[in-house]
């Protein structure tokens, strides 16, 4: 069967081509037709012999995930893409005055289950490709005729459920023949699995590491996120330190303000205290209300009043500017409206 192209890592494809007698700088000139001139049909190739041209045309494919849906408003377009097995998935794309980033989705569906979460009640299918997170760049690009410039793996799927094939997508994205992502633009947003959090450290591209915290002790974060039963606070604690000492990136602490569950000044005490010393910040994020879902958004004079918590007991905190409320830009929405129908 055909691969897609888009799945190979530059060392992938020079692989391949050490394995059908060919030099492996080949593997620099496909990537540079495909992520440079972004020119998707081998047969156009020029630099390539016909011989060598036509190898690639029987063992790999270039097909495009297509747009199945795209919703948008002036700061946001969020994309629905259909994918080859008829499965969905979606990515927002984000406008701010530094450039264009994309949340992408690493999963279909979700196994977390977080109780407030939209994508974690439907669940895992299976997990993405290494070429149909690249696709969602490249045919969002393609379609506003933009070069983005920043990833948010913060999309739908728990990346680090999908280890292999989220480094091989940062490994593509990052390539300085690929699509040329600096790794200090591309950001990992994890619920805590904690061995990949290790592994993830002794990664040579040091991305941005983000936790999905949302709150600051056992109970609460065991009634909120069942894999706190599996990696509790105090083993998330400790790879957090550890990612800290191997790769001195500052590490964001995300946490979703739900009204009246974790948005107290006793709750924002007890954060601080358990992280104040480190080099960490934390993103409040509104809370994006979902039909489904019970949770409702803690008030804006509440998330105020956190923050000013945090920072006077020595955490830096930042508020998440809004995007796509309107559009049902949150987490899961979309590819959740598509299923109800
Ligand atoms: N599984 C990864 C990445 C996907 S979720 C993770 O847990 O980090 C991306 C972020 O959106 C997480 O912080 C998640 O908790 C948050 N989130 C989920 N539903 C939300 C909602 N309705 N409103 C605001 N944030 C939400």
């Amino acid at each position: 069967m055909k691969r897609n192209l888009f799945n190979l890592t530059k060392e992938d494809l020079e692989a391949y081509f050490l394995s059908i007698n060919e030099k492996k700088f080949k593997a620099t000139q496909v990537y540079e037709w495909l992520y440079q001139k972004r020119e998707f049909n081998i047969a156009n190739f020029t630099n390539l012999k016909k011989e060598v041209r036509d190898q690639l045309l029987k063992d790999f494919t270039t097909d495009l995930i297509s747009i199945e849906k795209k919703q948008e408003d002036n700061l946001v377009k969020k994309y629905l893409f259909h994918l080859f097995d008829d499965n969905y998935i979606e990515a927002v794309v984000m406008f701010h005055d530094y450039g264009a980033s994309i949340c992408v989705s690493s999963e279909v569906g979700c196994n977390m289950g977080c109780k407030f979460c939209e994508s974690g009640r439907q669940k895992k299918i299976r997990n993405l490709e290494a070429y149909e997170m690249v696709e969602q760049i490249l045919v969002i690009e393609k379609d506003l005729n933009i070069r983005l410039k920043s990833v948010v793996i913060m999309g739908i799927g728990e990346p680090l459920d999908n280890y292999d094939n989220i480094v091989n997508f940062i490994k593509i994205i990052n390539d300085s023949k690929g699509i040329q992502i600096g790794a200090r633009h591309i950001t990992l947003s994890t619920c805590g699995l904690v061995p990949k959090i290790y592994e993830l450290a002794k990664l040579p591209i040091q991305i941005n590491l983000a936790i999905s915290l949302h709150a600051p002790n056992d109970n609460l974060r065991n009634s909120l996120m069942p894999v706190n039963k599996v990696y509790n606070l105090a083993t998330l604690k400790q790879a957090i330190v550890d990612y800290l000492h191997v790769t001195s990136r500052r590490v964001t602490l995300e946490y979703v303000m739900l009204d009246n569950v974790n948005d107290s000044i006793d709750c924002a005490l007890e954060l601080a205290s358990l992280f104040k010393g480190l080099n960490v910040y934390v993103n409040l994020i509104p809370y994006n209300e979902t039909e489904a879902q019970e949770f409702k958004r803690s008030s804006k004079n509440k998330i105020m009043a956190f923050y000013d918590t945090l920072k006077k007991n020595g955490l830096n905190a930042t508020i998440r500017r809004e995007f796509g409320g309107n559009i049902d830009a949150a987490c899961g929405q979309l590819r959740g409206s598509m299923k109800n129908k």
